[in-house]
């Protein structure tokens, strides 16, 4: 394999946002070209025009580059075999199928939609579950292998519509090689004669597709399990048209499934679950509905991706842990290690992904993710000070968003006090006892957490009280509540002057 110039598609049609399982199949995709030294492309299967959903395809480009999924040659970047969007490769399709025409593999068919479901229907009643167009039902119907050729060719003239479609030979064993399943062995007689071609001019899915990998000159199909069914068809493909010694190997994903196991996780199951099904957020455009997306949420793309990637892949017994980045997941990656069956999708384990990366985060960093929030409550503090109050609560939450509840009192006074604190911690005489205590505070000249401490705690043993009735009283004068990290560390944080007003305000303000 390492020999031979490693290319790989991820092929999205444009018919909706990528669902978390395609992000999943384009990462493995890179992980897989990327170990192998091989080329990653981007191409857009675009034929079926009935699905197309406008902002889809930026959607998709958009989604993947968020996550950091790079691409070497595709629809956004180019290259040496474009286009790489099938609808701009319209004329490059339809000599391929004439071969197959012409060699007897394909044939042109007119029965009308009304004309099929007949068909489906007759073989019903023969108890024939599943009616298909092949070799028992063909003769019976309209194409060019049931009708005389003059037939056949005054329809052609005569514009009247028709399909083309595959010819399966009856009764012959088609095999496959998948590189996660083994050999998986189908009859042809179970295959339909599939649609490759319509008259509107337009290749359909497997057409395009397997003539598209092989200009395209991919070696690896790494793709979603729905496509088993198909993997016969396009060795047949690949056999009619005389490509399969260069056929590429092909890896079929099992699904995501459900947090209960119960079903593949869809599209629709979108926030209905209590979490995104997409990378980014979605409106849809008919219905202006919009689905929530991971990075609106405040995911970090380094967590999702290092999330999905261990969804249906394990480093082996060898590798103990769990946090990868990109280049120790693409070093680490190989399909031997990806899973046969479907693996559920745990949105805790989600979040606790992007605990681990924020934590992992400077202060710094977390500083100018922090600031953005800040600017838009009106406030403007230095970053060196955000990163220090980022740094004090990183342990405590799991978003960037959560940071402003754990922390707001470091950039603004209290402006209520929560009434079950009040209750619990305000006694008669705090008033008091805190206001002798601004008296302590105001003659301390280096205003450190470790000399605060020193002389407050003096304070409160010299005169009997409580540590904790005392403390807390303090920390609700300053925060409003009983939240945050050492009152102490929170004074220093303050300064004097602030750190004595809020206790005199609270004084003033806080009645029981
Ligand atoms: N266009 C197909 C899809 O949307 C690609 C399947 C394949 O990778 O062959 O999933």
């Amino acid at each position: 394999m390492e020999n031979k110039n490693v290319r790989l598609r991820f092929a999205p049609s444009p018919t909706g946002p990528l669902h978390i399982g395609g992000v999943r199949t384009a990462l493995y995709n890179y992980l897989f070209a990327k170990k192998h030294n091989g080329k990653l492309i981007l191409r857009i299967e675009d034929t079926d025009r009935t699905r197309f959903v406008p902002g889809a395809e930026e959607y998709i480009i958009e989604s993947l580059n968020w996550c950091g999924i790079k691409f070497d040659e595709g629809v956004h970047l180019g290259g040496d075999y474009g286009p790489y969007k099938q609808s701009e490769r319209k004329n490059i399709y339809k000599k391929y199928v004439d071969k197959l025409i012409a060699d007897g593999n394909a044939y042109y068919a007119f029965d009308t939609p009304e004309e099929l479901e007949q068909m489906r229907n007759d073989l019903k009643a023969l108890k024939i579950s599943t009616p298909q167009y092949n070799a028992i039902s063909r003769m019976s119907m309209k194409n060019s292998l049931s009708l005389p050729e003059d037939i056949v060719k005054q329809k052609l003239k005569n514009g009247e519509p028709y399909v083309i479609r595959i010819k399966i030979p009856e009764d012959e064993e088609i095999k496959v090689f998948d590189l996660i399943r083994g050999w998986i062995t189908v009859n042809s007689s179970q295959m339909d004669d599939k649609v490759l071609f319509k008259s509107d001019g337009l290749p359909t899915y497997h057409l395009a597709n397997i003539v598209d990998d092989h200009l395209m000159k991919i070696t690896h199909v790494i793709r979603g399990e729905e496509w088993l069914p198909s993997a016969p068809l396009h060795v047949l493909l690949y056999r009619y048209f005389g490509w399969e010694k260069e056929m590429p190997e092909f890896a079929h994903l099992s699904l995501l499934l459900k947090p209960n196991g119960h079903g593949k996780l869809s599209k629709r199951d979108g926030d209905k679950l209590g979490f995104p099904v997409f990378p980014l957020q979605w409106t849809n455009p008919k219905t202006n509905e919009i689905s929530s997306g991971y990075r609106e949420q405040g995911y970090f793309p380094e967590a999702f991706i290092n999330m999905l990637a261990l969804l249906g892949w394990n480093p082996g017994e060898d590798i103990q842990k769990e946090i990868f980045s990109m280049d120790e997941l693409i070093e680490a990656f190989s399909l031997e290690h990806v899973g046969k069956s479907g693996s559920k999708f745990n949105p805790d384990k989600a979040k606790w992904f992007n605990q681990q990366y924020l934590k992992q985060k400077s202060n710094n960093e977390l500083a100018n993710l922090y600031l953005p929030i800040l600017k838009e409550k009106g406030l403007n503090p230095e970053l060196e000070y955000i990163a220090k109050v980022c740094g004090f609560l990183k342990e405590r939450v799991t978003f960037v968003s959560e940071f402003w509840d754990q922390s707001h009192y470091f950039f603004r006074a209290p402006e209520e006090y929560n009434a079950k604190v009040i209750k619990k911690r305000w006694k008669e005489n705090t008033p008091e006892i805190l206001t002798a205590i601004v008296e302590i505070i105001k003659d301390i000249e280096d205003f450190k957490a470790e000399i605060i401490e020193k002389e407050v705690k003096a304070f409160i043993e010299t005169n009997g009280l409580g540590m904790g009735q005392v403390m807390n009283a303090i920390r609700l004068t300053i925060t409003g509540a009983n939240i945050g990290p050492g009152m102490f560390e929170i004074a220093e944080m303050l300064g004097k002057d602030e750190f004595i007003n809020r206790i005199k305000t609270g004084v003033k303000k806080i009645k029981k």
